[in-house]
């Protein structure tokens, strides 16, 4: 299958490239791989996604190329990157429907949406897929493609750490390395280049800093009124839900985040065997085993007492 969407990536001539709203490192940098991919061999080719991509990636050089989504793009192939569902990427039925469209991602609770569907729930980031096929297809990787396949590696692996890390990921990015990416660079960008109101927000999301279930549950929030006090916005919380996690004896990280009036969206993190996207499920979500997110839309009391209930297992 890798082939055959090599084979389409040399063939066809004209490409849009889609991933989930509210692209992480991942999402950006599968997208823009592909994107740079099939600029330099000289295709039209487009990126969209429905949330424009947090301040936090603005030193890609493609960073402006990623437009809203219009399901209005005249393009022979659509190509959805690390969307577990079809609707995350804001793509229509109609609009896909005379197109050849391929699905490429690493959750396995991906339904299989598109024409052609390359799944593998083991690939530690989609990064590690696309650069599968463009080796498969003996395609050029420049160094800004292979920046871009970093990018989605480092962040998906949460810098090497988690359990999905393997020794091909490790091989690939030893890879990524000999074609010129400076690890530093990518890091520092990411990592090391916040802006201060983010931790004006970050102090006052861990006041509310709340353990449940013997301490296996610690659960962080953030309101519309902390964003107004640090005239910030849900672009300055990537990474919080860590902070929740990292504690000793916690199990699962919770953040619970105000994007609108009573509307939480939530993001989940584990350690070890509990499997969250499976809780993500009951709130209108879905992810991974150790990293998943859902919405609940309650008053913020109320939201908490759901959360809290549906993680009454920890007790057991
Ligand atoms: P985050 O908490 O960083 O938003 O998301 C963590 C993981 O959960 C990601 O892999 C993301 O794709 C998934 N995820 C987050 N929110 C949702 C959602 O509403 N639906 C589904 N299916 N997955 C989600
Ligand atoms: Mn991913």
């Amino acid at each position: 299958m890798k082939r055959k969407v090599a084979q389409i990536l040399k063939n066809e001539d004209s490409f849009l490239i889609v991933s989930h709203k509210n692209p992480d490192g991942d999402a950006i940098g599968s997208s823009l791989a592909l994107y740079s991919v099939l600029k330099e061999l000289g295709k039209e080719v487009y990126v969209e996604n429905p949330t424009k991509p947090a301040y936090t990636y603005d030193f890609l050089p493609d960073y402006d190329a990623i437009e809203p989504v219009g399901n209005s793009k005249d393009v022979k192939v659509v190509i959805a990157v690390d969307s577990a569902e079809m609707h995350r990427c804001g793509l229509k039925n109609e609009y896909v429907k005379d197109k050849l469209f391929i699905n490429i991602d690493h959750h396995k609770t991906n339904p299989g949406f598109g024409d052609i569907n390359i799944i593998e729930p083991d690939a530690a980031a989609v990064g590690c897929i696309v650069w599968d096929i463009l080796k498969e297809g003996n395609l050029p990787i420049s160094k800004r493609t292979a920046e871009y396949l970093y990018l989605s590696i480092l962040t998906d692996t949460g810098s090497f750490r988690y359990s999905s890390t393997s020794p091909k990921t490790f091989a690939i990015a030893g890879e990524l390395l000999k074609l010129g990416v400076e690890p530093w660079y990518i890091s520092s960008n990411i990592y090391e280049s916040e802006k201060p109101e983010t931790y004006k927000l970050l102090s006052l999301v861990l006041d509310t800093l709340t353990l449940y279930h013997d301490g296996k549950l610690a659960l962080v929030y953030v309101t519309q009124e902390m964003f107004k006090k640090t005239n910030t916005s849900a672009d300055n919380t990537e990474g919080f839900v860590n902070y929740a996690r990292s504690i000793r004896g916690v199990e699962v990280g919770v953040l619970l985040r105000e994007d609108e009036s009573n509307v939480f969206k939530i993001s989940i993190r584990s350690k070890g065997n509990i499997d969250v996207s499976e809780v993500a499920v009951q709130f209108e979500g879905g992810g991974h085993k150790n990293a998943a997110g859902g919405t609940i839309r309650l008053p913020l009391n109320e939201a908490i007492e759901r959360i809290v209930s549906a993680f009454a297992f920890l007790n057991e």
